[in-house]
């Protein structure tokens, strides 16, 4: 059992480069989870500081998508708080990083280089010819004095501000998830990195950490992809004297066959789409608990509540996670079945809205209808998207024609297009004068009327079917009828009658 020691304060650090990929999200629950379960605080940040990925609208969505999940946050660029602002581009404004590099800058743990692009590019280039596997570079301004790196500055010369990574020894951390004995790196194998661009811009590995730092993080939940980036985290923390956070590496997410990373360019991926897909939130938050952490071997189902009692950073597993889209359809359905009628019906109504199948907002009546309609596809709803397509029928007439079903496929076995016709006429007799309109008074009265007629219940009842519904496959015939109401059940036996011929 990992001892976890509060205050625990940890961050979720999005770039807006577009939508939340569902891998963010998962991210972004372990962190919330983790932060719940200890009782300390979840702060949301927005690493804007690369210009040219930025997506105009994109953190918008990416709070939208966490709140979507039932995610929130103590501390964000919308709500504020004790260390604001929450966006990295308004603190580079307010000139805090700038005051850090000069810091580095000052201690000599970092330098101004010169060298352009260009002329890196030519070295790669070299050092490629020459054979040299990994190009490690280190600029010559790492041994000037400050001064001579100020006075070339101060020509105009553009520069970056690189670390100035140790040449000898080794850099040690520990990771939570992937290994307290410590994972070990020799300097000679680093790099000078860049720390600001001649922008003036930070770059990640040097804002997040000044803000981490600012911001009281105490534990570092992050996507494996920064392990080797980890150790110049570790170098940075050094040379300004500051204690590092504990770092716990999330497994990645592959795809479902297991080849590569589950992808933006590949799979379904937006956190959006899944809501239009029709996926609840606490189906999502429970499934997306499961890529990479579990209780035990065999829990799968878990409230909100329950993830937050049992999620322990020992149960996150190192080794990767896997989508599988068929489990979280099944957990979908399992969350669906578990709602009360009404609860169902409300969550349905945005897609049958867009459907246009009701209005937007829907009226009274419609609503009235949709909770009729809920019990007859309850059990077999996996997506809320489906339910359009299998409630269609109940509000869009079934015409028989060309533009519908073919009055063909009225015309039960062992019958005729006028035997039909006038079984059809019968039942809209019987149904015209039928008391009592509810799912069992209507199956007596059909099963009475078959016997009357001397015709198969079968018979009758495909017929039936398919003039209400316009489809050989429907919910259960008695359910139906009672739920579309007499008006529409025998308006659609006369548009079947007069089909027929
Ligand atoms: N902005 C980084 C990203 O989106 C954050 C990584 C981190 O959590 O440190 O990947």
């Amino acid at each position: 059992m990992i001892e976890i020691t509060p205050p625990v304060r940890v961050r979720f650090a999005p770039s807006p480069t577009g939508y939340l990929h569902i891998g963010g999200v998962r991210t972004a629950l372990f962190n919330w989870l983790f932060a719940r379960h200890y009782g300390g605080q979840f702060i949301l940040r927005i690493e804007d500081t690369d210009e040219k990925r930025y997506v105009p609208g994109a953190a918008d969505d990416i709070m939208a998508s966490l709140r979507w999940v039932g995610i929130e946050w103590d501390e964000g660029p919308d709500i504020g708080g004790p260390y604001g602002p929450y966006i990295q581009s308004l603190r580079f404004d307010q000139g805090i990083y700038q005051v850090y590099s000069a810091q580095l800058l000052e201690s000599g743990h970092a330098y101004m280089s010169f060298t352009t692009e260009e002329e890196l590019a030519q070295l790669r280039a070299d050092a490629e010819m020459r054979g040299v596997k990994a190009f490690r570079f280190r600029g010559l301004e790492r041994d000037w004095p400050l001064e001579r790196q100020r006075e070339l500055a101060a020509t105009g010369k553009p520069y970056t501000i690189r670390l100035k990574t140790p040449l000898t020894g080794q850099t040690t951390f520990t990771d939570l998830v992937r290994g307290a004995e410590g994972i070990t790196v020799q300097n000679d194998q680093l790099q000078d990195i860049v720390l600001i661009k001649t922008s003036g811009m930070p770059v990640y590995h040097f804002a997040h950490l000044v803000d981490d730092h600012l911001m009281r993080i105490t534990h570092v939940l992050r996507a494996e992809e920064w392990v080797p980036s980890t150790p110049y985290h570790l170098l940075l923390y050094q040379a300004f004297g500051w204690k590092p956070p504990v770092f716990a590496h999330l497994p990645v997410i592959l795809r479902q066959d297991g080849k590569g990373k589950l992808s933006k360019r590949k799979d379904d991926v937006a956190t959006n789409r899944f809501w239009e897909r029709g996926y609840l939130p606490e189906a999502m938050m429970n499934y997306l608990a499961l890529q990479g952490w579990s209780f035990d071997d065999k829990t799968e189902i878990m409230s909100r509540d329950e993830l937050i009692e049992r999620f322990t950073i020992d149960r996150v597993q190192a080794s990767p996670a896997r989508w599988n889209p068929e489990k979280l359809r099944d957990i979908n359905g399992i969350y669906i079945r578990k709602l009360a009628p009404e609860d169902l019906a409300e969550r349905l109504l945005p897609f049958l809205a867009a459907a246009g199948l009701i209005g937007d907002p829907p009226s009274e009546a419609e609503r009235a209808y949709v909770v009729r309609l809920v019990p007859l596809i309850h059990e077999r709803l996996e997506e809320l998207s489906e339910a359009p397509g299998l409630l269609e029928f109940f509000f869009r007439e079934p015409r028989p024609g060309p533009d519908g079903y073919a009055p063909a496929s009225l015309v039960p076995r062992g019958l005729d297009a006028p035997q039909t016709a006038a079984m059809l006429r019968a039942a809209h007799a019987t149904l015209h004068d039928l008391e009592l309109w509810t799912p069992e008074a209507l199956e007596v009265a059909l099963r009475e009327l078959c016997t009357r007629l001397e015709r198969k219940p079968g018979q009758l009842f495909g017929a039936l079917r398919v003039a209400v519904s316009g489809r050989a496959v429907a919910p259960p015939l008695f359910d139906m009828l009672a739920a579309l109401g007499r008006e529409r059940v025998l308006a659609r036996l006369d548009a079947a009658i007069a089909a027929l011929g």
